[in-house]
Order: structure tokens, then C-alpha cells, then sequence
């Protein structure tokens, strides 16, 4: 317990010390346009039996497998920061620690809970969980109190809209429900601004960051490939996939922002998400 709250505080501390360092908190005209930080994207932590899919794949690691990576991230010399950090990074008021390294996962699933965050805390990480929120709760989905037990151990919170809709293309009020409503769900359970968003499969236009903007998001996440993050493109981050079938040499390509996955398409959906909401 005391060794678990120590962990947080040094996550938190670790978290807070960008922001201290910075001089300023508003954007700095100075500030780098582009920085190199690899944003890695996860999904389910779990073991795969039978015939997986190409999909379910690429949607899953193992346990064994995630512990490792994290291992190497921390023998390699990897500093986790949040989103937040890159983007006052971006602005010039933060710089950021030598290998940065943003940590997210999307969906929120109950394996993110029960296999990701053990090991994050036990190695001092700090991570960020997408929810959409029509499913924390639901089986095989994290519930709110561990949402809660995540925030306050120091890992960061974000939206993953309401009910994984497409976003591209929706109607303003639909759109609107999507993002502000989710955004408004998870401050209500966390009691703080929620200011993160991932696009429900990497699916982004002009459109969706204008309503994201409105809606408050200052930070949003794609699946577009790469670790080059650009001050004009805090809305649209590039991540990168881990999958099931990543060793060690794909994982060292995933940190330099490899492009060579096909992009996420919405008919693709998450395992388990397509039969819950089909089509
Ligand atoms: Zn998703």
C-alpha cells in the first residue's frame, strides 16, 4: 500500500515537474513546431486461443508480451508523459524529459485494468486510457471505480466518445452527443476537466476537430502513423499500434512511428464491440 502510493506520487511528480518547469503556461511563439514522441496505442492485454483474426491481432497483446515491452521501455531509458505535456511541449512552456514516450489505450478494456496497470504501476508508468463511456461498466469493460482507482494511482483519463460512433460524416447534434456528452461523463465520475479525446477508430476530418474543439477537447489522438508531432496538429496526434504478433525487432519499429500497418477502417470494429453494436 505505502509502496503503491509512493509509485503514484511519483508518477503524479513526474507528471506535475513538465508543467513546473515550464516558465509559462501560454503558448510561446518559440516553442518547437515539431517533436519527435512516439505515441504507442493499445488495446486488449490478453491471451489468444482458437483462430484469432488478423484483426483480433492486431487488437491485443499478451500479458507476457506487454510486460516485456514495458521492461525494455524502462531499461532503454523511456520516460512516460501525458498528453498534456506534449502538447504545452509543442506550445514552448514544457520541455520534455531525454526518450519521451506516451503510453495510451483505447477502449477501455477490463484486461487494461486487470493485466496493463499492474505492471505500469510496478515499473512506474504513466499511461492514458481512452473510455467511451456507453461501455465502462459493461462486461469485459472496465467499471468507473477502477477508472477512479487508475486516475488516482496518476494515470491520465480521456475520451473515447460515447459509443464508438464514426465520427466523420455524423450530423452536428449526434456529433455533439458523442463528444460532449462523454466528455461531460467522465468529469462528472472523475470530478475534473476531461480534455483528451482519441477518434473512435483513428477516424478524423475537419469537421470532427472543429465540434472536438467546441466540445473543449485541446488534445486529440489519431491512428495516422508516426512519432513527428506538430504544434499545428495537436488535434490530430499520430500513434502506433502494438499487436499480438509484434516481437522485440516490431516493437523497436512501432517506437519509430512505423508506417507500414494499414490504417484502422470502421468496419473493423474492436472484437467483441461488433457484436455488441453491429454494423
Ligand atoms: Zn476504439
Amino acid at each position: 500500500m505505502i509502496r503503491d502510493s509512493i509509485v503514484a506520487a511519483a508518477v503524479l511528480l513526474a507528471v506535475l515537474s513538465c508543467a513546473a518547469r515550464g516558465e509559462a503556461t501560454t503558448p510561446n511563439a518559440n516553442g518547437p513546431r515539431a517533436i519527435d514522441v512516439p505515441i504507442l496505442v493499445y488495446h486488449r492485454v490478453t491471451c489468444l486461443m482458437g483462430n484469432p483474426t488478423r484483426m483480433d491481432e492486431r487488437m491485443t497483446v499478451a500479458p507476457e508480451a506487454f510486460a516485456l515491452q514495458m521492461q525494455r521501455l524502462r531499461d532503454e531509458g523511456y520516460t512516460s508523459v501525458g498528453l498534456g505535456e506534449v502538447r504545452a511541449a509543442l506550445e514552448g512552456s514544457c520541455v520534455l524529459p531525454p526518450k519521451p514516450i506516451v503510453i495510451t489505450f483505447d477502449d477501455g478494456w477490463e484486461s487494461q485494468y486487470s493485466e496493463a496497470f499492474p505492471v505500469l504501476r510496478r515499473l512506474g508508468f504513466h499511461a492514458t486510457f481512452f473510455v467511451f463511456t456507453d461501455a465502462v461498466g459493461c462486461p469485459g469493460h472496465v467499471t468507473w471505480d477502477q477508472v477512479r482507482e487508475m486516475r488516482s494511482a496518476g494515470m491520465e483519463i480521456g475520451s473515447h466518445t460515447l459509443s464508438h460512433a464514426r465520427l466523420p460524416g455524423l450530423e452536428p447534434w449526434p456529433m455533439w452527443k458523442e463528444l460532449a456528452w462523454s466528455k461531460d461523463r467522465i468529469e462528472h465520475e472523475l470530478d475534473e476537466p476531461v480534455e483528451i479525446l482519441a477518434y473512435p477508430f483513428g477516424e478524423w476530418d475537419d469537421a470532427v476537430i472543429a465540434a472536438s474543439e467546441r466540445a473543449g477537447y485541446r488534445e486529440a489522438v489519431t491512428t495516422d502513423a508516426g512519432v513527428t508531432q506538430r504544434a499545428d496538429g495537436v488535434m490530430r496526434l499520430r500513434r502506433t499500434f502494438v499487436g499480438f504478433m509484434d516481437g522485440p525487432d516490431e516493437f523497436a519499429d512501432a517506437l519509430r512511428g512505423r508506417v507500414n500497418w494499414e490504417p484502422m477502417r470502421a468496419e473493423h470494429a474492436p472484437a467483441g464491440q461488433a457484436a455488441r453494436r453491429p454494423g
